[in-house]
């Protein structure tokens, strides 16, 4: 192989879902850029970026989609969730509403997606400790019922991001080699 046919091999496309305002293009900022926007509006996502990372000794190319904030408007089309191997479905643990939202999020990502897109529940904002509203074993309990990989972060404070993004890198791998 030379370096470009074995990039090619894996490219692996990821999709960031949740309610607005959860911290998907922060957790993304955070875990391509190192950067964190405290007063993020919806317009800062990109369409998509793609990271390398390395499992195992080989390089895969993440490409991870984020929302131009059209979920404000329940109105995330088909083509951004065509082609996901992968999805990052993320509630923010100071907000219930936003964890009340993960059965329509599923629902929304089997309708456009294949059923075996590899999915981890994401609690963001740990870092917020006195707000928080959903306890981690509530977010564990979900997380294995609808058979979800589950992992609490905090795109302010860095905790976990690399890991979770990792973590669903290598679960995909696992399947697809
Ligand atoms: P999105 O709509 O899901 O993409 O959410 P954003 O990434 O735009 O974040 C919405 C708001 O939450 C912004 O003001 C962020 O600064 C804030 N935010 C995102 N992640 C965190 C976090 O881990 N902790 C805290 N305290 N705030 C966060
Ligand atoms: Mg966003």
């Amino acid at each position: 192989h030379t370096e470009e046919e074995q990039t090619e091999d894996y490219l692996f496309k990821i999709v960031l879902i949740g309610d607005s305002a959860v911290g998907k293009s922060n957790l993304l900022a955070r875990f391509a850029r190192n950067e964190f926007y405290p007063n993020s509006k919806s317009t800062i996502g990109v369409e998509f970026q793609t990271q390398k990372i390395d499992i195992d000794g080989k390089e895969i190319k993440a490409q991870i989609w984020d929302t131009a904030g059209q979920e404000r408007f329940r109105a995330v089309t088909s083509a951004y969730y065509r082609g996901a191997v992968g999805a990052l479905l993320v509630y923010d643990v100071s907000r219930r509403q936003t964890f009340d939202s993960i059965g329509r999020w599923l629902n929304e990502l089997h309708t456009h997606s294949d059923m075996n897109v590899v999915t981890i529940l994401i609690g963001n904002k740990t870092d917020l400790k006195d707000a928080r509203e959903v306890s981690t074993d509530e977010g564990k309990t979900v997380a294995e019922a609808q058979d979800l990989f589950f992992m609490e972060t905090s795109a302010l404070d860095s905790s976990n991001v690399t890991a979770a993004f990792h973590t669903i890198v290598k679960e995909i791998y696992n399947i697809l080699s």
